[in-house]
């Protein structure tokens, strides 16, 4: 009780385990993309465009219209352009940001920008950090003076106050050669906003949502496991009323395919125990009967003998000795089945005269059981050899001709017929007996049926002689069957595959 008890648990904080991995998992990735790596990002992307914005204007150095080019450009791209010649007059040029610090540079700073380009191949790039921005009122508080990377003269003053992040710029420079063979130096200017306060709402945003996820993967867990295990738990308290013996129980379990497919299957165990258990009860039953008659005679006889004297003459000891081989025979049918249904008797097919062996058992049959009137015929046009096992075959064949001699009629004959055609042998044993009826002919195989209308001569017989029968054929891949005909007799036959005769070799 107590380790099913921690089984459901575990089952439900499995569930939560993995939607919470889940959900983590989820998580970290939003915060890598979204916290760690959006600056990088951001950069990568504000590169990118910088340097197709310089292509765009260097490959139109010379267009007619290159003014409304760098005002489109900088406006759709966000960056601050500026162009200038060699002695550092302005060609064109064009401010989106008051931060932008290109158009702030004098005559020295672009002399050293040039400079800086030249030396690295015509470009040069750079990211340059300023220190915190601060208001003009809270300047002249400090008492303090614009330093390098203030903010440029033409930036406008904001009467309100606001909090400044460190800012960069993207600066990228290159020198341009024109058509006239003068060379320009493009500035383009790109403002990399602080992401910081972007990222703090993401942070907060990301924390809400996360402790709201692991809530809710707990609440599913929850939900999962309980709709997961309550069809179990009644597929359990059906199975231990059928541990209990009631084979009647029927297994609900609906909701989801496989419960569905375990509860038809347990049904269907649940159906085939009480078989098998009602089988079982009719086995004993029927087992117990047929064992106290001969076991009665035997003793019955034993004492008549015993205590009167004129009694004792063979023919009282051949009904005691008959008695005794019925046991036996209902003994072995019964062990032999079970042999052959636990497995314990493998195949072990040899190479042998088929028609050899049956000759053989009908002689020695024909001798037993000629002294009380029967007589068995056995009709072959040649010797058949096949590759089975010799000693259950001949248990087949035994097993059927003792059931043609129990219930072959008045005229107590017994026939058997073996016919060849392409790859197989066939052997039919026929009797003159009253037949089957229709209605059971599909019974008589299986294990402990006896047909109730046809019963004679007070005959014990196992039920089992022709399950033994099936399971040895199905073993050996043959085909068999029975016709009957009610009134005229029964004719049941098998057919096995034929191996070559090693005689003609
Ligand atoms: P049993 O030991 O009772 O003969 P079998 O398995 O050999 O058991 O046969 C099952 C039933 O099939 C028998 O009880 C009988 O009713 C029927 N049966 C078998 N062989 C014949 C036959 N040759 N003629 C008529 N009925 C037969």
């Amino acid at each position: 009780m107590k380790a099913r008890a921690v089984r459901a648990i575990r089952l439900r904080w499995k569930i939560f385990f993995y939607l919470a991995m889940f959900v983590l998992g989820l998580l970290c990735l939003l915060w890598l993309f979204q916290i760690v790596f959006l600056e990088r990002f951001y950069r990568a992307i504000t590169t990118q465009n910088i340097v197709s914005a310089a292509d765009n204007l260097a490959q139109n150095i010379d267009h007619s219209d290159f003014d409304s080019l760098v005002e489109n450009l900088a406006q759709s791209q966000d960056i601050s352009i500026r162009v200038v010649d060699e002695a550092g007059r302005d060609i064109s040029g064009y401010q989106v940001s008051y931060l932008a610090q290109i158009h702030g540079f004098d005559r020295l700073q672009l002399r050293e920008w040039w400079r800086h380009a030249a030396a690295e191949g015509g470009i040069h790039f750079k990211t340059v950090d300023r220190s915190p921005q601060k208001l003009p009122e809270q300047k002249q508080r400090e008492g303090s003076t614009a330093s390098e990377g203030a903010m440029p003269a033409n930036t406008p003053a904001f009467p309100w106050k606001i909090e400044f992040y460190p800012v960069e710029n993207m600066i990228y420079a290159r020198i341009v050669d024109r058509a006239d063979g003068s060379r320009v130096l493009l500035l383009l200017d790109a403002t990399i906003t602080p992401v910081g306060s972007a990222i703090r709402t993401l942070q907060i945003q990301l924390i809400c949502i996360s402790v709201l996820m692991i809530v809710v993967a707990l609440l599913l867990a929850l939900v999962i496991s309980k709709r997961v295990a309550s069809p179990i738990a009644a597929l359990n308290r059906s199975a231990k009323e059928l541990a209990k013996g009631h084979y009647d129980t029927v297994f609900t379990g609906g909701g989801y395919e496989e419960i569905a497919e375990l509860s038809d299957s347990l049904n269907y165990a649940a159906g085939e125990l009480g078989k098998v258990e009602s089988l079982r009860q009719e086995l004993i039953a029927n087992i117990s009967h047929d064992l106290r008659t001969p076991l009665t005679m035997i003793s019955g006889y034993a004492e008549v003998m015993r205590d009167l004297p004129g009694e004792n003459t063979s023919e009282n000891v051949q009904i005691i000795i008959d008695e005794a081989q019925r046991l036996s025979l209902l003994v072995t049918d019964i062990l032999d089945y079970s042999k052959l249904q636990s497995g314990m008797q493998t195949l072990k097919p040899v190479l042998y005269n088929f028609t050899e062996e049956v000759r053989a058992i009908v002689e020695r049959i024909a001798k037993l059981t000629e002294s009380q009137g029967y007589r068995i015929q056995f009709e072959a046009e040649q010797d058949i050899w096949v590759e089975a096992d010799e000693i259950q075959m001949s248990q087949v064949i035994y097993n059927l001709i003792n059931n043609a001699l129990t219930y072959t009629g008045e005229d107590r004959r017994v026939s058997l017929r073996q016919t060849v055609s392409a790859g197989w042998v066939r052997l039919a044993v026929a009797d003159s007996g009253e037949g089957i009826p229709e209605a059971e002919l599909p019974h008589i195989w299986d294990r402990y049926y006896r047909a109730k209308s046809n019963h004679r001569r007070g005959m014990v017989g196992s039920g089992l002689g022709l399950s033994i029968v099936r399971t040895v054929l199905e073993r050996h891949g043959a085909r068999y069957g029975v016709e009957s005909e009610l009134g005229k007799g029964s004719v049941f036959w098998f057919e096995l595959p034929r191996a070559d005769d090693p005689e003609e070799h």
